[in-house]
């Protein structure tokens, strides 16, 4: 016990000046080891009191009382001591406090007993005749015994030496052999208690080496455990200042031991304000609240490092429950916190751009929804797509695309800034949460911003590679909307964007929704469509310029819907290609078009429309086959018109494809020549018969201002140099059709030759012209324009606009007030009473657009010189 409180509080053994002997534990250690040998004592004294009163020699001791009967009671004292002494023997832990009384009892015991038994003794061997002279003599001789015993006492086998001699002395000096035995049997008695002390401070020794072993031994552990950085240990005084702290940490924190140990404990964390801090809150108050604490993770104070500490302390106190201080042990987190918030990084963000990815921008769109308090409160998403990605990817290769991602990624962040935070989601679409943001106008700016941005050539490895990009916007406010919802809505308003000719960005409108449904609607009529007939091809000449007669026909698709009238293609072609539908209603044209061909004869050929998906079908070479040889035509009659589209994926099965068809031999149109992705490389590639030249190229070609006749007329050296025909498509006017001609174009399709008409009107213009058609349009596209101040309303894209039309003509109008509209947007202009048009945008400057309408009008009827009826073209009265 008194061993496990030094090592708690050092020197607490040493003996303060002022205090009484009994407080030092060496010293009760001490008397109790008397104590225990105190029964040879005892026996000694016992066989002094048995000579004394039975064997001859001390005359008349039981006669006098007062020698025996004191000697006697000194006897009890002894046993009483023995009885201590032995009991002190058991290994049971006794209460220092005890110990502390027994020993002073002992020593009163001793001081009594031995007091009693000397003066009795002393008065019973007295001689009275020999006066004080003897009296004085026999004290010096026993003074002087005991002075030399004393001395001896020091070295045991001195004292042995010194006591065996002194026996022997005497009994020589006495001449008297009972003076020896008497003196040699206190002489062994003597010895066995001096060996039986001996062992017992040997097996004292052992046990206290042994603990100083064990100490040792944990100091040396303690030792190895700090130099190997697994932990360190820390304690402090009861002001919390340092008293001990491993040397590890002091060279971690660089500072020298010194400079830590007095100072206070907290020195050694960073204060760190705002979040997180609560673990230092906890240490703090436990601190000073003088409680344990466990495993908190604190930042230590290294400077220009981040460092992780968990810290555990617990209170000390002396053996009285005084508070003396903390003490404790720390371990490093760095490493920990690093891996974990490595895992967090990997579990969060995109690794290609370091953005945030799906799951964590779908967290913050969560949390940005609602306030703290769990409120709704307003936030916009803003959904983006790049334009052109696949082309990069397919063309550039990947590493291109990945540095291309990289880079968006890049001008993305540095727009958005700390307004909101971007996300990838995979592929090249990116999501942009803006919190507590809602006005149109600020998020139209960001979206321009981007749009501009990505709009600029990024450089790549050398090369300059150039994307678009369309935004979606959808904004919650008021009452909440659920992130999903939210991203719904971006997602509808993103593909309006798209829908409206890309590069452009669109706000979700509740109509969006009606048109994702009427979409779903159409697709759902058009399974049945086939199956009801409600499918009709129609047929467009295609002259031949020199001989003006009609070498073919372009079978275009119509939907006669029960309902909903007639649909065009435009609107169901792209819905059956994502729905695959295209492949059955592609064979069904297919057929009816080897049909058509079978009955005009042999004169004649008809091209039809391929669509991408329709040319990835890998059974379209055995369609093809089966369906001529089923119309009983030659396979050269047929003319599969594919469009640019195609070659957005240039991949050896694409052109093994093309071979595929050319052997059926069939002939083999490129449509819409210059509108897509045109890499001149593929002509050489695939073998086409001829190029159809686009009609946003030849319409209002012959005016003065268009740059279009250069174009159609580089097209037709580089058709004419690879041995292909042409076919100029949207020829209306005489002054078009003389520019084409001019220009050598081989074919000439369009509504000055005449409208997509059924079979029967075909065969019906075959027999009266004998296959020759003349001619009929307006002379020349730019009519005389009529300024005029009209506001009218635009619809575009599932939007209503205000603006205000200029100038116009029959075939276009100058619209003002409308922004950020791109060339070839489709518009319907609305003039009111009813009367509205179709339109495309074609070109654009501020807040101007020029629009050319879909189908000639009659200016007086739409803006109300004359009655509202349309005269000519497509002036439709609204529902
Ligand atoms: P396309 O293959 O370029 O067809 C030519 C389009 O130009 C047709 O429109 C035709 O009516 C129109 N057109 C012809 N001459 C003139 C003209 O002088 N002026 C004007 N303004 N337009 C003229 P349509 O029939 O509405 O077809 C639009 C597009 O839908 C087609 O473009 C084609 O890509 C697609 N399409 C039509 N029928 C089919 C089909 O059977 N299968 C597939 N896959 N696509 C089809
Ligand atoms: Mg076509
Ligand atoms: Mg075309």
């Amino acid at each position: 016990m008194g061993v496990r409180r030094t090592i708690i509080r050092p020197g607490a053994g040493d003996q303060a000046a002022g205090e009484s002997p009994f407080d030092s534990p060496e010293f009760v250690t001490d008397v109790m080891r008397v104590a225990k040998l105190w029964h040879y004592v005892l026996i000694g004294r016992v066989l002094a009191f048995l000579t004394f009163a039975f064997l001859p020699g001390v005359a008349g001791f039981l006669d006098h009382r007062s020698h025996w009967l004191v000697m006697a009671a000194g006897l009890p004292c002894d046993v009483v001591l023995t009885v201590i002494g032995q009991a002190m023997r058991r290994p049971r832990p006794i209460a220092h406090q005890r110990v502390r009384t027994m020993a002073m009892l002992c020593m009163a015991l001793i001081a009594l007993g031995t007091l009693l038994n000397a003066a009795a003794m002393f008065a019973a061997i007295a001689v009275p005749d020999e006066g004080s002279y003897f009296d004085a003599f026999t004290a010096i001789h026993v003074g002087s015994l005991l002075v030399a015993a004393s001395a001896a006492a020091i070295v045991r086998p001195a004292f042995f030496t010194f006591a065996g001699a002194t026996v022997l002395g005497g009994a020589i000096g006495v001449a008297s052999w009972p003076f020896g035995v008497a003196g040699f049997i206190f002489l062994g008695l003597l010895i066995a208690m001096m060996r039986e002390d001996v062992r017992h401070q040997r097996r004292a020794t052992r046990a206290a080496r042994l603990a100083i072993g064990d100490q040792q031994r944990a100091l040396n552990l303690m030792r190895d455990f700090e130099r190997a950085g697994r932990g360190w240990f820390w304690e402090t005084d009861r002001d919390g200042r340092l008293v001990y702290i491993s040397p590890t940490v002091a060279a971690r924190l660089d500072r020298p031991l010194a400079h830590l140990l007095g100072h206070p404990f907290t020195d050694i964390i960073r204060k760190r304000v705002g979040k997180d801090e609560s673990e230092e809150r906890t240490l703090g108050f436990s601190l000073s609240s003088r409680t344990p604490f466990k495993e908190l993770t604190v930042q230590a104070a290294v400077p220009g490092e981040e460092r992780w500490w968990s810290i555990s302390g617990q209170p000390i106190s002396n053996e009285f429950g005084n508070f003396q201080g903390f003490r404790g042990s720390g371990t490093d987190l760095t490493d920990q916190k690093r891996s974990e918030r490595e895992i967090n990084q990997l579990a969060r963000y995109d690794t290609l751009t370091g953005l945030a990815n799906r799951r964590h921008i779908t967290d913050l769109l969560e949390r940005a929804l609602k306030s703290h308090s769990g409120q709704p409160q307003p936030c916009a998403l803003l959904l983006m797509d790049l334009d052109r990605f696949k082309a990069v990817n397919d063309t550039l290769g990947h590493p291109v695309g990945d540095q291309l991602l990289q880079q968006v990624a890049g001008r993305l962040t540095q727009i958005v800034g700390d307004k909101g935070q971007v996300g990838r989601l995979g592929g090249d679409e990116f999501q942009i949460v803006v919190p507590q943001m809602s006005q149109p106008e600020k998020l139209a700016g960001i979206a321009n911003a981007i749009l501009l941005s990505l709009a600029k050539p990024f450089g790549i490895e050398g090369e300059q590679v150039r994307v678009g990009s369309s935004i979606g916007i959808a904004v919650s406010e008021g009452p909440g909307v659920s992130a999903s919802a939210l991203v719904r809505n971006a997602d509808l308003a993103l593909y309006a964007a798209k829908d409206a000719g890309r590069g452009v960005y669109r706000f979700y409108a509740d109509a969006m929704h009606n048109q994702a449904s009427e979409r779903k609607a159409i697709e759902d009529a058009l399974r049945d469509a086939l199956a009801k007939d409600e499918l009709q091809l129609l047929y467009q000449p295609i002259v031949d310029v020199a001989s003006e007669r009609i070498s073919g026909f372009e079978a275009l698709i119509r939907w006669h819907h029960a309902t909903a009238g007639t649909i065009s293609p435009s609107k169901f072609i792209p819905i059956a290609e994502e729905s695959n539908l295209i492949v059955p209603i592609g064979e069904w044209i297919i057929r009816s078009a080897c049909a058509a061909i079978a009955e005009l004869g042999p004169g004649y050929r008809v091209a039809v429309n391929v669509s991408p998906r329709q040319f990835a079908n890998e059974k379209l070479p055995a369609t093809i086959v089966n369906a001529v040889s089923a119309a009983g035509v030659r396979p050269e009659q047929l003319e599969l018109e594919i469009t640019e589209g195609v070659f957005l994926d240039e991949s050896a099965e694409n052109l093994a494809m093309f071979q595929k068809l050319k052997r059926t031999g069939v002939r083999l149109a490129l449509d819409d020549f210059g509108t897509g992705y045109s890499a001149l490389g593929y002509l050489k590639k695939a073998p086409f018969d001829k190029i159809k030249i686009d009609q946003s190229f030849v319409l209002g070609a012959a005016d003065k201002n268009s740059m279009n006749a250069a174009i159609i007329s580089s097209i037709v050296g580089l058709a004419t140099a690879l041995d292909m025909e042409t076919t100029a498509e949207g020829v209306e006017t005489h002054d078009d059709l003389a520019l084409v001609r001019g220009l050598g174009c081989s074919h000439v399709q369009g509504y000055i030759y005449g409208r997509p008409m059924d079979l029967a009107e075909v065969v019906a213009l075959l027999r009266e012209g004998g296959g020759r058609v003349e001619a009929k349009g307006f002379k020349s596209t730019r009519e005389p324009r009529l300024t005029v101040f009209r506001t009218i309303q635009i619809d575009s894209g599932g939007y209503r606009y205000e603006a205000i039309v200029r100038n116009m003509s029959p075939r276009g109008a100058l619209i003002e007030g409308l922004w950020n509209v791109p060339a070839g947007t489709r518009l319907t202009l609305d003039f009111g009473a009813g009367q509205s048009v179709d339109a495309e945008a074609r070109w654009t400057a501020d807040n101007r657009v020029g629009v050319q309408f879909a189908e000639a009008v009659e200016i007086d009827a739409l803006i109300g010189l004359k009655s509202a009826a349309p005269a000519r073209g497509r002036v439709r009265r609204a529902a």
